[in-house]
């Protein structure tokens, strides 16, 4: 047997499940999961008014050791390897032909169109797999496979280099991880936000609420209105803001005149290239970016869900189904 956690019923904290050992077919792979990423993304589930299905493992990106292949992946058994969420795309249409198939329409992704990565064992195709060595510490690098490759891309799309000065909004799993990603590539950082105790991650650059006027580019890493609109007046003109961050439930207004006459830039952040991807890994292997986690054991998701939820901890939370 394997023990997964998945919601099973709108607006009720998820449950420990036990279920007989996936199988695999034909391109695809069953990996048992070391270390899995958790968080806002994988809590707003809860708040949906119907889930996509039920049960539903929630859980976007970990690493593990391939256990069996059904054949055609190109990946041996035992091999370490990374898990994004893109488990398939069309692969033909212009968005795919650009690098872009994360906005293919006919994307398919783990916790959303197939069961995440909370789980003890996971079936996925070549297309989620990242080979990876075994010095590839899971902890380490199980945040990389959406929270820190949104990151990466994010810093990417403010189309800004070494000597601009960036804000950040929001220092939780994906911001403090922003404020690697930007620092590794020469940018001045500004980060805010309301937890004193999250601020603590992005070092002395940690600010009030950005000041208007005061940045070049703002990567928003919380879903939030408030935050959007902080970000719109904080940013110089000429300037970007990278919505690096999501939810069904967020809408926002800016004023059309003030975007348009200012030439603010809006750009959406969403994992990111799977070059991008390769490069982040090797910042974190040459030590420039390090995720910074809080640990759980599989069995303690439900438990402490609501404080969890409510962001009862700093970084990235990364839960070790093993453990
Ligand atoms: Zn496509």
């Amino acid at each position: 047997m394997s023990s997964c956690v998945a919601f099973t019923h709108p607006r009720e904290a998820p449950v420990l499940l036990e279920r007989e050992v996936p199988t695999c077919g034909p391109g695809e792979v069953l990996v048992r999961v070391e270390a899995c990423g958790l968080g806002a993304a994988d809590f707003g589930f809860f708040q949906l008014d119907g889930l996509p299905r039920a049960p539903m493992i929630p859980g976007l990106e970990a690493v593990g050791l391939v256990e069996a292949t059904g054949g055609g992946v190109g990946v041996a058994v035992g091999t370490r390897v990374g898990l994004a969420p893109l488990a398939a795309t069309c692969g033909g249409c212009g968005l795919c032909g650009r690098g872009l198939e994360r906005w293919c329409s006919r994307v398919e992704l783990h916790a959303w169109h197939r069961d995440g990565f909370l789980a003890q064992h996971v079936v996925t195709t070549g297309s989620a797999l990242v080979p990876l060595t075994m010095e590839d510490e899971p902890t380490r690098f199980a945040p990389l496979f959406a929270t820190g490759w949104t990151a990466f891309s994010a810093v990417r799309a403010t189309g800004m280099g070494r000597g601009h000065r960036l804000g950040v909004i929001g220092v939780g799993g994906l911001g403090h991880l922003v404020v690697q990603v930007a620092r590794a590539a020469g940018l001045e950082v500004r980060a805010h936000d309301v937890d004193p105790a999250r601020l603590s991650l992005a070092g002395a650059s940690a600010t009030g609420p950005l000041e208007q006027d005061s940045v070049d580019a703002v990567v928003v890493c919380t879903p939030s209105t408030q935050a959007i609109q902080q970000a719109a007046r904080a940013v110089r003109r000429g300037g970007t803001v990278v919505l690096a961050a999501t939810s069904p439930s967020v809408r926002f207004d800016l004023s059309l005149f003030d975007t348009v006459m200012r030439g603010v830039t809006l750009a959406p952040a969403f994992l990111g290239t799977r070059s991008e991807l390769g490069e982040l890994i090797n910042l974190v292997r040459e030590g420039l970016i390090t995720p910074h986690t809080h640990a759980l054991a599989l069995a303690e998701v439900p438990t402490k869900f609501w404080m969890l939820r409510d962001g009862g901890f700093t970084g990235r939370l990364v839960v070790s189904p093993t453990a």
